[in-house]
């Protein structure tokens, strides 16, 4: 990572949230860096700055008043409602039932011609972001952005609709095939169940 980072990254630094080792992520590849917001949204004025952030973000990118926010689970829950409260919206998130399928659950509904914005602490791949704006969309809502406090694609995710980050940076992910961390024989964590 460069050296000027920016605010974002101070916030993520100063918070421990930005790790360096050998992880496995969510989408089966390895990196040797992560991001656990978790670390800095667990202190609310962070998260209120940052959905603050996000907020504006997606005012500058939509071209209408935004009426919900939609997050999945677990990750985008305090960033999404953090957003949706600077927005003045309603939040809802997804989440995922017992086949792994994403769900719309809790009595949640999307109403048919409003407008959606999609929001997660980190987006790698982007999946998560896409099954939510496909529920929304075949609820009949108008999802008109997605974003994310962070974008370690370095802006390659593609989900169908514009997106917003508020830091994006290229992360090298691994296949584990191919993975360099494995080959020098670094033992391999999922951060998520990390206890550090
Ligand atoms: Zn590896």
């Amino acid at each position: 990572m460069p050296d000027d980072q920016g605010p974002v990254m101070d916030l993520f630094e100063k918070t421990g949230a930005y790790l360096r080792g050998h992880f496995r992520l969510t989408s089966g590849n390895h990196s040797g860096e992560y991001l656990q917001s978790a670390l800095v949204l667990q202190y609310p004025p962070f998260a209120e700055q940052l959905g603050r952030l996000l907020a504006e973000a997606f005012r500058r990118a939509a071209p209408e008043p935004i009426q919900t926010v939609a997050a999945p689970a677990l990750g985008g829950l305090i960033i999404g409602h953090e957003a949706a409260r600077a927005l003045g919206a309603r939040f809802l998130f997804t989440e995922r039932d017992v086949t792994g399928k994403m769900s719309l659950r809790r009595g949640f509904q999307f109403t048919h011609g409003e407008t959606v914005v999609v929001v997660e602490d980190v987006v790698t791949t982007g999946g998560s972001a896409r099954e939510v704006v496909e529920i929304a969309q075949a609820a009949g809502a108008r999802v008109l952005a997605a974003g994310s406090i962070i974008d370690r694609s370095g802006g390659a995710v593609n989900i169908g609709v514009p997106r917003v980050a508020l830091k994006t940076l290229r992360v090298a992910t691994f296949d584990p095939g191919r993975c360099p961390l494995c080959a020098a024989g670094l033992p391999v964590v999922k951060p998520g169940s990390r206890a550090a």
